[in-house]
């Protein structure tokens, strides 16, 4: 890249990387800082619209060459409630769909990505955090870590959960943290799940399989944090017996095959995801439990939504960057406040002890089997279609 940055974007991320890469697309000459961290041992299960947009932005090419497909989710009421709700299977045939999406693993997402940005000829990547970001007369002035400093009109804020753009630039944020996390880990059963999800809600939060191939399943274990670090430190053969328990057996034999991390869980909404010149995208704009597996989706809308606002905006024009940052709030305002209110109604009534939220819950599973328009306006909310 020749010249100073148009846009620095912050954070090498699965948000960081795509957007850094729809910022050069755009056609900016783009900063991406992009410290590295410890690999994210995590799996995305990608709705089918998030799919598609990965493949027309040359962020992945095959998806079966990087993951598995998603063709049912099966629920299990696991508590021993007074009013259960039926085991409820949901078929992507059901909604016309061949399958709902993708479980990616996040590293072979990121290896992908970062490909896709290598290509890049007016991107840089430097490896190196940013340490502070205040106003300056034309743009952001912003010090690296290594004491280095580059001004830009425009920053995208992907820093994740803590983002330091957010914090400095003065984006007002409600945070709400949870007694519950998630124990996330990958398995080899007895019996493979085929290409079903199959999530036991439990009292405490749910116990997900999801299908990775053959007979692999990643786990995502939501429970109360001191249930999780009790059940970690038994060791791998006490978490295999807690598996086995949790599973009901259903999958056969179970053996682990990393070890078992721990993500505490919270809720981040922002009251704009953009002003000034500075975009937020990613868990720097919205954080939620992985329920119904929005976060990562969500954040692909944002970068989708970054690279309109871009291709809408003309940039010789005095101010290109503020109205860049105005029409990105804009276009995220109500698919924000939507999933982030779908999420958190979903979390509080997985987790109720209220008799009024289990028979709603009931009453709703009961419900989306056995109407099949409503479910497909669940499936609709579900993958971001409002
Ligand atoms: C257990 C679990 C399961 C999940 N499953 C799903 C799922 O199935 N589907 C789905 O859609 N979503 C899922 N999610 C959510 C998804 O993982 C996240 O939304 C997504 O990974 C967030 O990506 P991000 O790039 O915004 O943030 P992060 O991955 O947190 O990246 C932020 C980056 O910013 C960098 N950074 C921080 N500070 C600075 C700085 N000062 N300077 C430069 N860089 C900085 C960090 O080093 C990091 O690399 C899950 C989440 C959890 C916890």
């Amino acid at each position: 890249m020749s010249g100073a940055p148009e846009a620095v974007v912050v954070g090498g991320g699965l948000a960081g990387v795509a957007a850094a890469v729809a910022v050069a697309r755009a056609g900016l000459r783009t900063l991406h800082l992009a410290p590295k961290g410890p690999p994210d041992r995590r799996t995305s299960a990608l709705m089918g619209p998030s799919v598609d947009y990965l493949r027309a932005s040359g962020l992945i090419d095959d998806p079966a060459a990087l993951g598995h497909p998603l063709t049912q989710i099966r629920i299990i009421d696991a508590t021993d409630r007074l009013l259960r709700a039926p085991e409820t299977l949901f078929d992507s045939k059901d909604a016309g769909l061949e399958a709902f999406g993708w479980n990616f693993p996040n590293i072979k997402l990121l290896e992908a990505f970062e490909a896709a940005r290598a290509s890049l000829p007016n991107l840089e990547t430097r490896e190196l955090a940013l340490s502070s970001i205040e106003r300056g007369a034309t743009g952001w002035v912003l010090t690296l870590a290594d004491g280095s400093v580059v001004e830009a009109p425009l920053v995208v804020g992907s820093d994740g959960k803590k983002s330091l753009v957010r914090v400095a630039t003065d984006f007002r944020a409600r945070e709400h943290g949870f007694t519950q996390a998630a124990l996330v880990c990958d398995l080899e059963l007895g019996r493979p799940l085929g290409g079903a999800s199959v999530e036991f809600h439990y009292p405490e939060g749910p116990f997900t399989l999801v299908p990775a191939g053959g007979s692999r399943a990643n786990l995502v274990w939501i429970d109360d944090r001191e249930v999780l670090k009790a059940a970690q430190a038994t060791g791998q053969d006490g978490l295999r017996t807690t598996f086995l328990e949790k599973s009901q057996r259903l999958f056969g034999d179970i053996q682990l095959l990393t070890p078992a991390h721990m993500f505490l869980l919270s809720t981040l909404t922002v009251e704009r995801a953009g002003m000034d010149g500075i975009v937020l995208a990613g868990e720097a704009a919205h954080a939620f439990p992985p329920i119904g597996a929005q976060g990562l989706n969500l954040g692909l809308r944002d970068v989708a939504d970054l690279a309109a606002a871009l291709a809408a905006t003309d940039r010789t024009a005095p101010g290109w960057a503020n109205a860049v940052s105005t029409d990105y709030a804009g276009r995220r305002a109500d698919d924000l406040e939507r999933t982030g209110g779908m999420v958190d109604a979903l979390f509080r009534s997985l987790l109720s002890d209220f008799l009024p939220a289990q028979a709603l819950r009931a009453g709703g599973l009961w419900a989306l089997r056995l109407l099949p328009p409503l479910r497909k306006r669940a499936f609709g909310l579900g993958m971001g279609r409002g």
